[in-house]
């Protein structure tokens, strides 16, 4: 086929390229014989070394092309001298009924005649006994090294000084042993070896090695039948069925098999599992066993070779036969057939592992759970930073609540002469008024109705009282930092209430403007009203000290945009303009007995309630406190 496209090709090719390939061809032709002369002159010099290597059935046929390539590859690495390595395929070997080798020997003759290798190397039993056969005549002086060739068919009478041999030993009945004990329920094995002389002596040794057998197992021989045939049983065998890859060169219908497509194809048809015990069928399918190693033979030949191109004797080279490494098992196989790795000898060898998730992105996932690590780490610090951070701002809160209730008590304490003296001015009306009623009780006909007014009079003078108290209480009362909604206006009016009858008694005119509509914020109100009579408390102080005779607090509720505003103003002397940026901070006071609390306990509570203040100075006079607060909702 291949051939025929060949020459097809040259047949169509136009004149003017076959003529150029024609004058290529003669100036090869014509270069040749000088060619050939340096060789021969680098040869004898010994720059030159010559190695011809005999292949069994081809270049491609496994298992001796696996050999070959690595025979070939470790002398080019290992050779001091530069290699000319040429190949020669002993085709005769794949006719079931071998052809005449004459002319091929003659070939070969012609070939090397005055070029003689500095050593043959054959590949396989078929060349082995080729080389053996026609050594006298072609290369009678030249070293040859015998390797991948099986112990039985190594003909020992024919070999002589000048020869090396690496033989291999196959144990089958070590490979049958492995089948058994890796699949126990196996009850029989069909065995596949081709048609070829070589396979069929090969089919009555493992006959004869597995007698001992006969009853444990039952062989299933198919070496008379086409590959295709082959192929179409493979893929029906009944259960507790094997099978076993001995060689297939050429089939029972001359057909010739190279390279790995016939194992290949048994593999994706066959519905039993494949044993081998050779390694370049290993990865293709069989499922592993005791096994000749390629590395072995080919490491023993080349040390051999190397040798003998470096002049040793190839007598004093002696090389024992390569029996089977410990057994290697394809893990993909295992898998497939369900054999478990403990049904596996102790000093076994698994390959073709399939790398699990874990294994192939193993840096991947590292860096990934390294970035969740950090991650987590970040988190939950953070986490933990926060809820130090609210654990302390209770803490904060409450800290400020307790201040906030002492200096509630030394603003009431300021505020305690006004208070007894609103509350002195009911309670002595109550009694004026009661004294009065009983008089007038005492009398023959009492004005009922006067009575009845005296008495409406005592009713809302005890409420007067019990409301100065109420408010006293409220402010007094120690409670927690809480928020809720609040309407501003009242909590001022509120706060204006206990400060009220101060005012009066320092005669001092304390007006209230609320905006009309109410304002309401998220606060906590006792805290807000002591904010309230904090400034309320400072401005009467101003107002109080100031010479001039205006004594005015005006207070008055506005809306600035989303926020809610309360402004504080006196006609007093004002701040001192160097005074205004340090009035808000702790224990700034410009007063005799003051403490200098009052201002950083309100900016504290403003703040809390996420507002501001500000204090300023009037043109016309007087400080005025500005404090805004966000608007609820
Ligand atoms: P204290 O009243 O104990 O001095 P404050 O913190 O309440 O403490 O006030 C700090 C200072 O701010 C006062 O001493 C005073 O100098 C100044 N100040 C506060 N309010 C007014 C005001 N309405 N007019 C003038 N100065 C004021």
């Amino acid at each position: 086929m291949e051939l025929s496209r060949r020459m097809s090709g040259v047949s169509v090719r136009p004149w003017p390229a076959t003529a150029a390939l024609l004058y290529l061809g003669l100036f090869v032709a014509a270069s040749l014989p000088s060619a050939r002369a340096e060789a021969v002159e680098r040869s004898r010099r010994g720059e030159l070394k010559r190695v011809l290597v005999l292949h069994s059935f081809g270049r491609e046929f496994r298992p001796w092309s696996e050999y070959a390539r690595d025979i070939k590859s470790e002398l080019e690495r290992q050779s001091r001298w530069p290699l000319d390595i040429q190949e020669h395929a002993l085709l005769t070997a794949r006719f079931n009924i071998p052809g005449p080798e004459a002319p091929f020997v003659e070939y070969l003759h012609s070939l090397y005649q005055g070029v003689t290798p500095d050593v043959v190397l054959s590949i396989g039993a078929p060349a082995a006994r080729f080389a053996q056969r026609y050594r006298a005549k072609l290369f009678p002086d030249t070293p040859l090294i015998l390797t991948a060739v099986e112990d039985r068919l190594i003909h020992r009478a024919g070999l002589g000084s000048n020869d090396v041999v690496v033989a291999i030993r196959n144990d089958f009945m070590a490979a049958f042993e492995n089948i058994l004990q890796v699949l126990p329920d196996t009850k029989s094995v069909a065995v596949v070896i081709g048609a070829s002389p070589l396979e069929r002596f090969w089919v009555e040794e493992v006959k004869r090695e597995l007698k001992p057998l006969d009853g444990r197992v039952e062989l299933v021989w198919y070496s008379d039948l086409s590959f295709e045939e082959i192929l179409k049983r493979a893929s029906k065998l009944p259960p507790g069925t094997a099978l076993f890859w001995g060689l297939m060169s050429v089939d029972a219908a001359g057909v010739v098999h190279e390279s790995d497509i016939a194992l290949r194809s048994l593999h994706a048809v066959a519905n039993a599992p494949i044993f081998s015990y050779q390694e370049p069928f290993f990865g293709d399918g069989p499922v592993g066993g005791p096994m000749h190693l390629i590395a072995e033979t080919s490491a023993r030949t080349v040390r051999a070779a190397i040798g003998i191109l470096g002049g040793a004797k190839p007598a004093s080279i002696n090389s024992e036969t390569i029996g089977f490494s410990a057994p290697r098992y394809d893990w993909r196989e295992l898998r497939r057939w369900g054999i478990s790795e403990s049904r596996l000898p102790p000093d076994s060898q698994i390959l073709f592992r399939e790398p699990n998730i874990w294994e192939r992105y193993r840096w991947q996932m590292l860096m990934v759970a390294a970035a969740f690590l950090v991650q987590g780490g970040l988190i939950s610090g953070l986490l933990h930073e926060r809820r130090r951070r609210m654990v302390a701002e209770v803490e904060s809160r409450q800290r400020l609540a307790e201040l906030a209730h002492a200096n509630r008590y030394s603003a009431v304490g300021e505020l305690t002469t006004s208070i007894a003296h609103e509350l002195n001015q009911p309670l002595g009306s109550i009694l004026t008024n009661a004294e009065t009623a009983e008089l007038m009780l005492s009398a023959n006909t009492p004005d009922i109705n006067e009575v009845r007014q005296i008495l409406a009079d005592i009713r809302r003078d005890d409420q007067r009282a019990s409301e100065v108290i109420r408010r006293l209480r409220s402010v007094l009362k120690k409670t927690p930092f809480e928020i809720r909604d609040i309407a501003l206006n009242g909590t001022v009016r509120e706060a204006l209430g206990l400060a009220k009858a101060v005012a009066d008694g320092r005669r001092i005119a304390l007006t209230y403007t609320p905006l009309t509509t109410d304002l309401h914020v998220r606060g906590d109100p006792v805290q807000l009203q002591q904010v309230i009579l904090n400034l309320i408390i400072n401005a009467m102080d101003a107002v109080t000290d100031a010479d001039a005779g205006r004594r005015e607090i005006s207070v008055s509720t506005l809306r600035a945009g989303n926020q809610a505003e309360v402004r504080i103003t006196d006609t007093g002397p004002g701040i001192a303009p160097a005074d205004l940026a340090k009035v808000f901070d702790p224990f700034f006071t410009t007063k005799p007995q003051g403490m200098g609390m009052g201002l950083a306990i309100v900016k504290t509570i403003i703040e809390a309630h996420h507002g501001e203040i500000v204090a300023a100075n009037h043109a016309a006079g007087g400080a005025q406190f500005t404090m805004r607060l966000p608007i609820a909702g």
